[in-house]
């Protein structure tokens, strides 16, 4: 594919931001070459600033459910944006969005609104610290929550693909304060409560594992947590930043049955734009400021312009019943990916609108699992995709999306595309 503007605007971009992005994962570290750069996006597709036209099944990360600038939410966010920008005192979006996340998650009781992922579960963790006057957290290896100090511990995503799990400038005293078990390990998990018996403040982990590629939790693992967690007064997070309002109108936690204390959101609430929110029960979030002892706060939280585009985003997705039409999509992918690899040592798991195609003959069920996978093998099926107008995650430990946007032909190309691209990778 041609590169020439890209490769240009990264040789002046790396002059004057660290590895030329703005976060890791885009430099393509995990795959080697060059990111490409974005001129626009529309549906299910992405224009490259050198014209190229490609299938996207990244989405921005998640947040694109709908497609890229669907016009329903182009004209909520210029609607909104015509009234002003922000305003640091209450606008009637915060109070419409807090009545939908709560109708949509009945776990849910009262939410608050920050600006991302991240702040959603540093928030979660210090109300949980908070509210059990305890200090040690559980957390999964391979799980990512954001670049949080006390969770960039044996983590996923672009943490995992750089080989910086456990980041520097994060000290010991924070680190020593997470306990790191394996995912899908219910004698891990009983150790690690019985050997910190009455210290633990929470659990958190992502109910569906989709930052070191993806995996399913195996039946009982969650109940588990469920359990250990009632029994020993430990507030269990969902980290549901990813799987919320993607997987179905209740997340995860809807689809396998189990009521978290609290709960993290991000990507899809936003709309494209830089939303995140945490909410759970009552009597813990009541802990929070301006009533509790808690400290939390944000100059643009609850922002008019992104409450309006997350908003849009989601009557529309409930309105169009989108995620029975997201699991025929995601039929219709898993078909034309299992006739792809047939008879190849590959491993391809998907949940909804959720997928990943292991470079390893499988299972995954745990980040030890997902290590296994060939990355550069991995690497060449990536760049050859790429170069014939399809593209995934830069890396093999990030999950694919799709998108109410994605059409059956856009599923036919790919599916074209893989079989060529996996000759390619060997
Ligand atoms: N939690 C999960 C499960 C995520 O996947 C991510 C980001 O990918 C985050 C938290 C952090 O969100 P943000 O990048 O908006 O800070």
């Amino acid at each position: 594919m041609v590169t020439q503007n890209s490769h240009e605007l990264f040789t002046e971009a790396l002059r004057h931001i660290p590895g030329g992005v703005n976060s890791p994962v885009r430099a393509f570290r995990g795959v080697g070459g060059e990111p490409f750069f974005v001129a626009e996006a529309e549906g299910s597709h992405i224009l490259t600033v050198d014209g190229e036209e490609l299938i996207d099944y990244v989405g921005t990360w998640g947040p694109a459910i709908l497609g890229h600038a669907p016009d329903s939410v182009i004209a909520a966010v210029c609607g909104a944006a015509s009234r002003g920008l922000s305003f640091g005192i209450p606008n009637p979006y915060e109070v419409e969005m807090a009545r939908t996340i709560k109708d949509l998650v009945p776990s849910i009781e009262k939410v608050r609104m920050v600006n991302s992922g991240t702040e959603a579960t540093m928030s979660a963790v210090r109300l949980a610290r908070g509210f059990t006057k305890r200090d040690k957290v559980i957390k999964f290896e391979g799980c990512y929550h954001g670049h949080v100090d006390s969770l960039l511990v044996k983590a996923g995503s672009g943490a995992l693909t750089h080989g910086t799990p456990d980041s520097a400038g994060i000290p010991s005293a924070f680190a020593d304060l997470t306990i790191t078990v394996p995912f899908n390990d219910p004698a891990a998990v009983r150790q690690a409560f019985a050997a910190n018996k009455g210290e633990i403040a929470a659990v958190i982990l992502e109910p569906v594992p989709a930052n070191a590629g993806l995996y399913l939790p195996e039946p009982g693992f969650l109940e588990l947590l469920r359990s250990l967690c009632t029994e020993s007064g430990t507030v269990l997070i969902f980290d549901e930043v990813m799987t919320g309002f993607r997987l179905s109108p209740g997340g995860a936690q809807e689809i396998y049955g189990i009521v978290p204390d609290l709960t993290t959101l991000g990507k899809i609430i936003g709309g494209g734009l830089p939303v995140g929110a945490f909410g759970g029960r009552a009597d813990i979030m009541d802990h929070l400021s301006p009533d509790g002892p808690v400290y939390q706060a944000g100059t643009l939280s609850g922002n008019p312009v992104a409450m309006a585009a997350g908003l849009t985003q989601l009557n529309e997705l409930v309105a169009r019943g989108g995620w029975s039409e997201l699991e025929r999509l995601g039929n219709l992918m898993e078909e034309g990916v299992r006739e792809a690899i047939a008879g190849k040592p590959l491993t391809f798991q998907r949940i909804g609108s959720m997928f990943c195609l292991y470079f390893h003959p499988g299972p995954v069920r745990n980040l030890a699992e997902a290590k296994l996978a060939d990355r550069e093998k991995f690497a060449r099926f990536f760049h050859a995709a790429l170069d014939r107008g399809v593209y995934f995650a830069p890396s093999q430990f990030e999950a694919g999306f799709l998108s109410l946007a994605h059409t059956p032909e856009d599923i036919e190309e790919t599916r074209r595309v893989m079989v060529e691209a996996l000759a390619v990778a060997g």
